[in-house]
């Protein structure tokens, strides 16, 4: 597939971003991820938990194709403090607790320290759900320090920031439909 992508390169505050994932290679990819999903949960109606505010666009793709109906909800979490640095502390914001005896998908944009994760997954634990597995679209495998299972991830990147699909930089840039990584 030839990669078309909508722009040549995108400049935010003086930080210049290039080409990386077209718009067509990763909603193929979030297809396959959603055919799997939709096999291991046959019969099941599992609660997908998308993380805000960078799964959003990941979270529709994929949520979209799969076809038995899901419940959906939202855990927002903070974590960036100077914008292309985690500030190494995660705040967690949960509106629905009704976790109890459910299987739930987290749905994250993107892996890096893994400690956002590591978080979440503490978190969820307490409320006793049936079943907790990850869909990530991201990963920096080369950047994670915590022991994550991951059974449902897009595509393993290097330690570079990227922005576009959902992902920002300092808050803007997640409308990008494709994904461009930072020049350095
Ligand atoms: P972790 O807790 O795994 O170290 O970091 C995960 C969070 O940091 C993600 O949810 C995302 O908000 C942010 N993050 C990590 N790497 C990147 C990146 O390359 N680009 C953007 N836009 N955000 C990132």
């Amino acid at each position: 597939m030839t990669a078309v992508f909508e722009k040549e390169l995108v400049n935010i505050d003086g930080k210049v971003f290039f080409p990386y994932l077209s718009n067509n290679v990763i909603r193929k990819r979030i297809r396959e991820l959603a055919s799997e999903i939709e096999r291991d949960y046959k019969g099941k109606n599992p609660v997908f938990l998308v993380v805000l505010k960078g799964a959003i666009f990941f979270a529709s793709e994929l949520m979209q194709n799969v076809s038995q109906p899901i419940f959906v909800e939202i855990l927002k979490a903070e974590s960036y403090g100077n914008r292309l640095e985690s500030s190494g502390k995660v705040n967690l914001f949960l509106t629905n607790r009704n976790f109890g005896g459910k299987d739930i998908v987290v749905v994250e944009d993107i892996i890096d320290t893994g400690l956002t994760i590591k978080t979440i997954m503490d978190e969820l634990a307490k409320f006793e759900p049936s079943s907790v597995e990850l869909a990530v679209l991201l990963l920096k495998k080369e950047k994670l320090k915590f022991n994550l299972s991951i059974k449902y991830c897009g595509f393993e990147i290097p330690d570079k920031f990227v922005i576009g699909f959902g992902l920002d930089f300092a808050e803007y840039g997640r409308n990008l439909k494709d994904i461009y990584i930072l020049k350095e």
